[in-house]
């Protein structure tokens, strides 16, 4: 018993908290048959549901095919196995080279903070990730910091997981300060879905930390589909942007969810609204369970021509696969439909 009050959590760790994580429960807040359910718990046992509930606040009740509904509800196709779909399409982990640092790119260092995200994300390639082995916990941030001492190439960090900013602003803000320390380092970058998936992430400790700081902030954000941005995010990007970080949004390219010209520019043109340029659409990695989100490449290729035919170039994504042992994302032209194509088409 003690006589000082634990502190209460901040909200945004109450939400995190309060994550939808059993299927039942989503599909009765939808209003969405049960016959989903078998699927959706079997699938689950492979990869577990969990969303939070203000995401959830943003779908249509009744819709099954909800854009935002298919990011996250397990289905029975996940369970089967599908030819070229592997555990680890990028290659991460010939890649990682001390404790949860991935150096695959010039100039630039991804850190692995965490294996936790606040939501999960059906497609997502870390699906199979052996997080447990393979993240720089605090004892181990020392190791990664002194690889980047030791390369004076290196002038980014990147902070990734899992997702970052599901670790506390303490925390963060000392891992910062001591990235700050490191003279040859100029910008600080964060890979992150909560400032979509959980705006309330974005507090006054966040934007001190990271914006008040010597290195350059740089924030990219994942939003597949405009109807993930309600008003309450577009207030927390505007609040990023206002405080002089750069803000970019990376997509991937999902069958069913955002697979049309007409999706992708409704995307752009709500990300800029908010402040935020889009950056990468991304082929989906062939990671098994994923493979009926699967867009070919030859019709990704497609849709970023007609994309392009009908957005100012600053808000059409650059189309990029991840191959493993490239030294860069492998960026894909858009291709026009040949004239006899068109024609027979
Ligand atoms: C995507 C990625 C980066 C960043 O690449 P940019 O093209 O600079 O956005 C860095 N490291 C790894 C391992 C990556 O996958
Ligand atoms: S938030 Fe990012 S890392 Fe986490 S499950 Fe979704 S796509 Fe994967």
């Amino acid at each position: 018993m003690s006589l000082i009050a634990a502190a209460t959590p901040p909200r945004w760790q109450q939400e995190l908290a309060r994550a939808i994580r059993d299927p039942a429960e989503l599909l009765n807040i939808l209003r969405l048959e049960d016959d989903l359910l078998p699927a959706a718990k079997a699938a689950a046992k492979l990869f577990p549901l969990r969303v939070p509930r203000g995401y959830v606040g943003r779908m249509r009740p009744g819709e099954p095919n909800d854009p935002l509904l298919r990011q996250v509800l397990p289905l029975g196709v996940e369970c089967n196995p599908a030819a070229d779909f592997l555990t680890d399409p990028v290659g991460d982990l010939q890649a990682m080279t001390a404790d949860g640092v991935l150096h695959k790119y010039h100039g630039r260092v991804l850190l692995v903070l965490t294996g936790a995200c606040a939501i999960h994300c059906r497609y997502c390639f870390r699906r199979h990730f052996p997080y447990a082995e393979a993240h720089a916990g605090r004892q181990r941030w020392q190791d990664a910091l002194n690889y980047l001492y030791e390369h004076p190439e290196v002038d980014e960090v990147i902070l990734s997981g899992g997702d970052p900013l599901s670790l506390n602003d303490r925390r963060l803000s000392d891992l910062a300060q001591k990235l700050a320390a490191i003279p040859h380092l100029k910008r600080l970058r964060i890979h992150s879905r909560l400032p979509i998936v959980l705006p309330e992430r974005l507090t006054d400790d966040l934007l001190a930390w990271f914006a008040g700081n010597r290195l350059q902030p740089i924030m990219v954000v994942h939003a597949n589909h405009a109807q993930e941005i309600d008003q309450r995010v577009a207030e927390g990007l505007l609040k990023l942007k206002q405080a002089g970080v750069t803000l970019l949004n990376q997509t991937v390219l999902l069958r069913g969810i955002n697979d049309s010209a007409a999706h992708l520019s409704e995307l752009s043109h709500r990300l800029f609204e908010t402040g935020t340029l889009p950056y990468y659409l991304h082929l989906l990695d062939k990671v098994q369970g994923a493979a009926h989100f699967d867009i070919p490449e030859a019709e990704a290729k497609r849709l970023l021509a007609e994309l392009s035919t009908c957005l100012p170039g600053y808000l059409t994504p650059k189309l990029v696969k991840e191959e493993a042992g490239k030294p860069n994302k492998t960026l894909l032209p858009p291709r026009m439909p040949l004239a006899d194509e068109t024609r027979s088409g």
